[in-house]
């Protein structure tokens, strides 16, 4: 008898959720709306941090563009990143004409070095941008600190780090300029695409709101309930169409609900591949420092030196299992538009490049069942005594 494939990644979505979203449908309020606004509402004050803004948008990769867009990134100006992460934390950057800088990881978080981000500055430097990758946060003491000394601004992705804290403090409210989530289908709550910036910079925050729909000074739901006359409305920039429908933002306001029963649960499933994988020759993910929280977003696993398989094979013998995975991510130093734009080469990121070759994303979502991890475990154990 063979098992049902399974899958690297689903959401879990309630029937609170869905009668939400029908709610919405038969409010017929469907784009950016009061259910969006409360999203923003509910959003900050689940942050718990005094004066924080947040701003619903249509993705993270809307998110990034607004926030580095608002703090005045433009031709000219090179923003440093890490290049083990996904093309969206990059792409932005260009979007506004400045340049990438990508620096190589710590081997031991798989997060930006901060010691290589510093060696990177140079006078054009403007900002950094930290990827919590995995959901275990980036050393944010140090980046925080070098970006002071250099005068840079920051602006976290934190598309894995939701809930993730740094020394207590939940991503989201530390002295960064802006923090970015997602709620891609995969990602750790999702309104099927989605995203919220967060900053505490007033002026930051109004640019983002205006630029998000059309540079247009008052979003749609202000322009139907305040005292101007209703279809009065003033472009003030070329902005963008980026705005959250109350679609989305209806699936986001349960979701957001259940973030730590959530991250409770990928804790335990993180524990249970952690116990299930103990004796293979594979390196288990990180930990957090004691006291904080990793979100769990990725359960990310490297072969050892001396596994007798390599990753893709190992990755086909799962799949031939009938079991879903991933890789997290192919590193931008070895994608061609990366490059070729700056004449990339692995030697230049030792560390990303080793962690690449040999790392593999297990299923891994809140709906997996202990059986599903012990299945997991299973077949990598026959895979790697091959
Ligand atoms: C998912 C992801 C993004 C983009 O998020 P979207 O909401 O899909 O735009 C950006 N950065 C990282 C690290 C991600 O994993």
């Amino acid at each position: 008898m063979t098992e049902p494939f399974l899958p690297f990644a689903l959401p879990e979505i309630g029937e609170e959720e869905i009668a939400e979203v029908v709610d919405t449908l038969r409010s017929g309020w469907v784009t950016t709306g009061p259910k969006t606004r409360r999203f923003e509402t509910d959003f900050a004050a689940w942050l718990g941090a005094p004066g924080l803004h947040a701003m619903a948008v249509n993705s993270a990769t809307a998110g990034l563009h607004l926030a580095l867009e608002a703090l005045g990134i433009g031709p000219g100006d090179e923003v440093i990143t890490t290049t083990h992460t996904f093309t969206a934390t990059a792409e932005v950057v260009r979007y506004l004409g400045a340049d990438v800088v990508l620096v190589d990881i710590d081997p031991a978080t798989l997060c930006i070095d901060a010691a290589a981000a510093e060696r990177a500055i140079t006078p054009r430097t403007k900002a950094l941008i930290p990827v919590h990758y995995a959901g275990l946060a980036a050393d944010m003491t140090a980046l925080l600190a070098l970006a002071q000394r250099h005068g840079l601004k920051v602006v976290e992705d934190a598309a894995h780090a939701l809930p993730t804290t740094h020394r207590g403090a939940l991503v989201g409210t530390l002295a960064s300029d802006a923090t970015v989530f997602s709620f891609y289908a995969n990602k750790t709550i999702t309104t099927g695409e989605g995203g919220m910036v967060v900053t505490r910079d007033a002026a930051l925050a109004q640019r983002i709101k205006v630029m998000r729909l059309h540079g247009i000074s008052r979003d749609a739901f202000d322009r139907f309930t305040a005292k101007v006359p209703s279809w009065y409305y003033e472009v003030v920039a070329p902005g963008f169409k980026y705005n959250l429908t109350d679609i989305a933002a209806a699936l986001g306001l349960h979701q957001l609900r259940r973030a730590e029963a959530f991250q409770r649960r990928r804790a335990e499933l993180a524990a249970a591949y952690d116990e299930a994988l103990r004796d293979l020759p594979l390196l288990r993910p990180p930990r957090p420092p004691a006291g904080d929280t990793h979100a769990w977003h990725l359960y990310v696993v490297r072969l050892a030196d001396g596994a007798r398989i390599a990753r893709d094979a190992f990755i086909e013998a799962l799949y031939a299992a009938g079991i879903g995975c991933s890789v997290h991510y192919i590193p931008l130093h070895l994608q061609p538009y990366w490059r070729e734009r700056y004449g990339l080469r692995p030697e230049q990121f030792p560390h990303s490049q080793h962690a690449y070759e040999r790392m593999l994303s297990l299923p891994f979502y809140t709906r997996m069942t202990e059986a599903d991890v012990q299945r997991v475990a299973r077949a990598a154990r026959e895979a790697l005594a091959a």
